[in-house]
């Protein structure tokens, strides 16, 4: 399969799956269960690592 396009990597910290919910044990008014969502620290929700700055040029 030919590769035309670069996938970004995906985040290591999360494998993926930045923005978890968490059940808080209470019911909203409405019944409904109340979360609360939260993000992956390392890539901030996006699941993907921030691309690494292009090489650095290192001597001449
Ligand atoms: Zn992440």
């Amino acid at each position: 399969m030919p590769e035309n396009t670069r996938p970004r990597p995906i985040c290591a910290h999360c494998d993926g799956f930045p923005t978890v919910a968490v059940t808080t044990g209470q019911t909203t008014p409405d019944g409904h269960r109340q979360t609360i969502t939260a993000d992956c620290p390392a890539c901030h929700g996006t699941g993907h690592t921030a691309p690494a700055r292009a090489y650095t040029r290192v001597g001449a």
